[in-house]
């Protein structure tokens, strides 16, 4: 045989969902949804086919199910599946394929792989990332209907499990991974996934975090020269991709590797630690949480409670809001998993990139500007009310503070409190027992918000500053758009000064004031948070122990020095230089 040369490395980049290093020998896999074959059936063959339409159907139903099952067992997240089971009993999709069927003589595999073809080509279409996603379901559920049609199983195995053909550890690389591939994968064999297609905002990016696996997405294209078994490292860090690393690209990461390694385990030993600067300061340092899932994780972490429950995953993929009765006991769990620190409880924040189709009867033209947050709720009275009452009812059980989002207004404020006061006496009718004196906070992540604090503090208990939108709306960018992701800067000295502005109108009106947006958990940052006396930090459930970590290192002074330096900056890049020469003397370990 004739020697090959060896590959050169490939660097792509995409967006790191999920953090982390993994390497090892590539495996492509996924198929797209492959047309079947058009045939014209007899006419006897295709009255017979509603009949193989329903078997397959339910199949399908069986193995989605069993695929929810699973994950909950694991505690991962399943509202997926509900989602992939929506779309399998959509009737208008079911009436379509049966109609095909009956006037134009197809197999119902035809039909439906045209049916929904068509709603995913549409869907790709709205410049909607949360909607868009839908497409990715819709096609995982075809792709399931149709082996079932063919009575297949599972490409690459028999048991409805995804796995890389050969039986050692691989990692996967695909077009695109739907929800289910994404649960199905075999852990213990996947070391890290990429993806040409994606968003962090995906529900595949979500599940990658949730099951721990280093993933990037976004590659927009895979390389041509690339095998099977080849080389690939995931960067889950830094959102990169490397194929054929070299020994020297390998011998770096191992370093790397070997780093992470020795920060984890060491960071482990702060678990029950409480959360103060060098000079003894206290912050608060909470976390984030979509799902229920998530509190084991947080709570042996030692995050003190919860600083942002994002309350739309109840109801995103669902269709339909829960009822009182299942939002409360839901809230329940949060804040009794969370004694004594308790939890923080956002009222629903549907709109942006979290659109719940069903409840717009008209598309948003501009989804970010538009009905969103406490706009949408304070439209919906009965249904906030709803919310109040949940979250009122939990506050029995344990201790709950809740907040409104995306105010812009004082009357939207006021309006929203009065809600809430309906919603106290409504339950003191009915002898139903709450929390009489449960804080209330106002999320500050609009500009207009920012320059009304001093009147906002006044009638409130605290503030947390939602920094990912604030950046967004002071900015003007997208804060999903890729064309102009290098535009949405935090440490613009915009942003710097909208933050300040609001910590310190909070304290002279003798309130606290948390960060919940991601920057709370971006550790170059963090000087600046503790110079300008931010009380309580909610970050992302993996960051909790480095943080915890960071602030033990940071002294309070030179902080404070920092933050007044941090005025006469006029860029980004200045503002970054500034906080990453001081984070990078305090802890260099920990900014791999
Ligand atoms: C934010 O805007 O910073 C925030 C925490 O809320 P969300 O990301 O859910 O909009
Ligand atoms: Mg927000």
């Amino acid at each position: 045989m004739i020697p090959t040369a060896p590959k050169p490395e490939t660097r792509l980049h995409g967006i790191g969902v999920s953090p982390g290093i993994a390497v090892g020998p590539a495996e492509r896999v996924g198929r797209a949804l492959e047309e079947p074959e058009r045939l014209i059936l007899e006419q006897d063959e295709a009255e017979a086919e509603p009949a193989r339409l329903e078997a397959a159907l339910a199949t399908t139903r069986d193995q989605i199910l069993e695929l929810q099952r699973a994950l909950e067992s694991e505690e991962g997240e399943t509202t997926i599946f509900d989602a992939h089971l929506l779309i399998l009993e959509d009737s208008s999709i079911l009436n379509e394929v049966l109609r095909l069927v009956e006037t134009q003589r197809k197999s119902v595999d035809w039909a439906y792989y045209t049916v929904s073809r068509r709603y995913i080509e549409s869907l790709r279409k709205i410049d909607d990332p949360y909607l868009r996603e839908r497409a990715v379901d819709i096609e995982d559920v075809a792709k399931r209907l149709l082996r079932n049609l063919r009575h297949e199983g599972r490409e690459g195995s028999d048991d409805g499990v995804l796995r890389p053909q050969q039986s050692d550890t691989k990692i996967l690389l695909a077009h695109d991974l739907s929800p289910s591939d994404t649960v199905g994968l075999d852990r213990s064999r996947v070391l890290g996934f990429a993806t040409e297609l994606g968003s962090s905002t995906s529900h595949t990016a979500i599940m990658a975090r949730s099951l721990n696996i280093p993933a990037v997405v976004a590659l927009h294209e895979l390389p041509d020269d690339f095998s099977v078994g080849d080389i690939v490292l995931i960067d889950g860090y830094r959102g990169l991709v490397i194929f054929h690393p070299s020994p020297a690209t390998l011998a770096e990461y191992e370093t790397l590797r070997e780093r992470e390694r020795s920060v984890l385990t060491d960071l482990e030993s702060l678990s029950d630690e409480e959360t103060r600067t060098a000079d003894g300061r206290k912050v608060i340092l909470s976390a984030n949480i979509e799902f229920l899932e998530e509190l084991e994780g947080i709570v042996s972490r030692g995050a003190e409670g919860v600083g942002l429950y994002r309350t739309e995953f109840l109801y995103l993929g669902r269709g339909e809001p829960r009822d009182e009765a299942a939002q409360s006991e839901n809230y329940r769990r949060v804040a009794e998993a969370t004694h004594p620190h308790g939890a923080i409880i956002r009222t629903l924040d549907v709109g942006g990139d979290k659109l719940c189709p069903e409840l717009y009867e008209e598309p948003e033209p501009n989804p970010f500007l538009g009905w969103r947050g406490i706009r949408l709720s304070l439209d919906r009275e009965e249904e906030f009310r709803v919310q109040l009452r949940a979250i009122l009812r939990a506050s029995a059980h344990g201790k709950v503070r809740l907040m409104f989002p995306f105010l812009s207004t004082l009357e939207e404020l006021r309006d929203a409190r009065r809600q809430l006061e309906l919603a106290k006496e409504e339950l003191r009718s009915e002898g139903v027992p709450f929390d009489e004196k449960i804080e209330v906070g106002a999320m500050i992540e609009i500009p207009s918000a920012v320059l009304i604090a001093d009147h906002l503090a006044r009638e409130v208990d605290f503030f947390s500053i939602g920094s990912n939108d604030l950046i967004q709306y002071t900015t003007a960018v997208d804060r999903i758009n890729d064309r102009v992701a290098h535009l949405y800067q935090p440490t613009h000295p915009a942003v710097i000064s909208m933050i300040r502005e609001t910590v310190e109108a909070a304290h002279r009106h003798g309130i606290w004031c948390g960060i919940c947006g991601e920057v709370a958990s971006d550790l170059v940052l963090a000087p600046v948070w503790i110079g300008l006396g931010v009380d309580e930090l909610s970050v992302g459930g993996a960051q909790l122990l480095r943080m915890r970590r960071a602030i033990s290192r940071l002294d309070s002074a030179p902080c404070r020095e920092l933050t007044e330096r941090l005025r006469a900056c006029g860029t980004s890049a200045e503002v970054h230089g500034l906080c990453l020469d001081l984070a990078s003397r305090a802890y260099p370990e920990l900014l791999l």
